[in-house]
């Protein structure tokens, strides 16, 4: 019989414990690409730029003009739960306004790369003192290294090698081809709902798209989806007594002549209040507006922004999941198409159809 005191039960050691736990937010190169673009976004950056190798799975490069930190913030940021974006739960509750806050995107990264911070704090303007640059070298969940440094004022992250120190994970990555696909779209979301900044992305040494910052959602489209997109686009604005009674505020946003499509859904880019989601009840709205006319398996080009009180959408859903779930989602689906059928019948592009009761 075991003394009382015995036991087979031990406390795993902090790296573990983030290894383990790294795999809940960091599944692929473009979940970490989305942390450090939605870290540019809350840093107000002007300007993001994105360069990857081998779809990211070499390396990650996102480097803003953001408000950047000081050497004792960067030291902070990469520990575990450490944010700047708030305080409490009441925060939470009140609605946040910034994409991050659970403070752990830096940290969860760093346990299972090679991650590099070069960081300046944007001068305040009142010259007195230039603040210098800090470089911070962080691996496998450890600081190996802080020094001042010459640098831009802003943020640079570099992450590198990925899952390198967990072998299971870095096995399940796909090809080249499919991890940039998925870099691709993240960071065309974020390009197209933040037309204010200029955000590009290159892989391998090739700018795949790069937007101007000249804040028209037309220019953005134009930079990421090209001109026969771009000229197949028709503004879609709905609110209050425009939408059926429902949770939706307004719907604004952009979507393509029924001619203009593709055989995939990719090119559905939808926003809940600012924040980057899917739905089932929105793709249902926008197809049921179209009403059959794109043919079995096609797909129009969409860019969409709902808002919603902040009580009917739960914003604080896994940092992984972007499905989102409402308290009426068919008071939603019948918003989002009633929305899109009035911009595609104000357009005549829209076979008649039987009106409504
Ligand atoms: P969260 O975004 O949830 O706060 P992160 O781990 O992503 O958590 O970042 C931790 C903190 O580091 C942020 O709250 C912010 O203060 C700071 N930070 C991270 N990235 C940047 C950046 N690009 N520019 C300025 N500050 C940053
Ligand atoms: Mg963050």
């Amino acid at each position: 019989e075991r003394a009382t005191d015995e036991t087979t039960i031990h406390q795993l050691d902090e790296h573990t414990v983030a290894r383990i736990a790294a795999g809940e937010v960091v599944e692929r190169p473009a979940s970490a690409v989305k942390e450090l673009v939605e870290n540019a976004l809350d840093a107000d950056a002007t300007r993001i730029e994105v360069t990857i190798e081998k779809g990211g799975t070499e390396s990650i490069r996102v480097s803003d003009d953001g408000r950047g930190m000081t050497e004792t913030d960067v030291r902070r940021a990469v520990r575990q739960h450490t944010t700047s974006k708030i305080t409490g739960l009441e925060d939470l509750e009140s609605g946040v306004e910034s994409l991050g806050f659970r403070g752990e995107a830096l940290h969860t990264i760093g346990s299972v790369s090679k991650l590099t911070i070069r960081t300046r704090p944007r001068a305040d303007g009142t010259g007195d003192e230039t603040p210098t640059g800090t470089e911070l070298v962080y691996e496998g969940g450890d600081v190996v290294a802080v020094e001042p440094t010459g640098c831009p004022e802003g943020t640079t992250v570099v992450v590198e090698d990925l899952f390198y120190n967990t072998p299971a994970r870095r096995k399940f990555l796909k090809t080249t081809a499919t991890e940039f696909a998925h870099v691709n779209q993240i960071v065309t979301r974020y390009a197209l709902a933040n037309p204010d900044v200029a955000l590009s992305l290159t892989h391998d040494g090739r700018e795949v798209f790069g937007t101007t910052g000249q804040d028209d959602l037309q220019a953005a489209i134009l930079a990421v989806y090209g001109r026969e997109v771009a000229r197949a686009m028709i503004d879609v604005e709905a609110d209050g007594e425009e939408l059926p009674v429902g949770p939706l505020e307004a719907v604004s946003g952009t979507v393509s002549h029924p001619e203009t499509n593709r055989a995939s859904r990719d090119y559905f880019a939808t926003y809940v209040n600012g924040r980057a989601v899917t739905s089932e009840a929105i793709r249902e709205g926008v197809m049921n507006a179209y009403g059959g006319q794109l043919g079995g398996d096609r797909y129009p080009f969409v860019v969409l922004f709902l808002e919603v009180p902040g009580d009917a959408v739960d914003v604080n859903v896994h940092p992984r999941k972007r499905e989102v779930r409402f308290d009426d989602d068919d008071a939603v689906r019948r918003a989002v198409e009633s929305a899109v059928e009035s911009a595609l019948l104000e357009h005549g592009l829209l076979r008649s159809r039987a009106p409504r009761g």
